[in-house]
């Protein structure tokens, strides 16, 4: 009976412990990370393997090379700022495995997969845009064709406007990775890769992280921790 009780005294004794040091660790942490504890941003870079999305008009570079870079940059900011990051991809590879026939379908699929797993506080879709017209130019937010989340797209377009010195509108996207999911979900078209200027910041390296910071300071805004801007 002595040695019961003396265990138990022990078990919680140690259960206590364990339970300050978590509360020590998360006071710690600075105010915005502490705020973010616990918030889950999945993002999902565009195209990928085979499937290269749209090419630059002057460089021919990969949309799917910018998507990936830029999706790196954001999870080294939100993973500063204390959100968990889900990536769809970390690699050039599509996700659409060894299936020989309908790779797209497959890759999307995968994608829904991984959302649903993280169960996301927030979906944000990278990607660059293409316009026959070479004078179309900047990012610009879409939102399901529900219109369902439409205010975050639009609070996130207003952010990019002003952190990328462009003038758009959100819009309504018919896109498959906004409707696959009931997890709040954003596409972000961040440049036109038909139109030089945008082109030639795109495929630097310095303004894929002004990219980044500008759809991280939209997220931490949208999920309720407001960066300095
Ligand atoms: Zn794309």
């Amino acid at each position: 009976m002595f040695f019961t009780v003396k265990k138990s005294a022990i078990i919680i004794i140690f259960i206590m412990c364990s339970l300050s040091v978590a509360l020590v660790a998360l006071l710690s942490l600075p105010t915005t990370e502490a705020a973010n504890f616990g918030k889950t941003v999945v993002i999902d870079a565009g195209h990928g393997g085979e499937d290269g999305g749209v090419l630059g008009s002057l460089t021919h570079v990969k949309e799917s090379e910018i998507n990936l870079a830029i999706a790196k940059q954001l999870k080294s900011f939100l993973e500063r700022g204390g959100y968990k990051v889900v990536m769809t991809r970390n690699n050039d590879a599509g996700l659409y495995g060894a299936v020989s026939s309908n790779k797209k379908l497959a890759d999307m699929k995968k994608r829904k997969e991984i959302i649903l797993e993280a169960k996301p506080d927030l979906v944000v879709s990278i990607h660059q845009n293409y316009f026959p017209s070479s004078y179309v130019s900047g990012a610009q937010v879409f939102y399901a064709p529900s219109g369902e989340f439409m205010d975050l797209a639009v609070q996130m377009q207003k952010i990019l406007n002003l952190e990328l010195d462009c003038d758009r509108n959100a819009a309504k996207g018919d896109y498959y990775i906004l409707q696959c999911s009931p997890y709040p979900s954003m596409l972000i078209e961040c440049g036109f890769l038909s139109n030089p200027s945008d082109e030639a910041n795109l495929v630097s390296a310095e303004y894929q992280k002004k990219v980044a910071y500008g759809i991280y300071s939209g997220i931490s805004f949208i999920l309720g921790s407001p960066v300095p801007m």
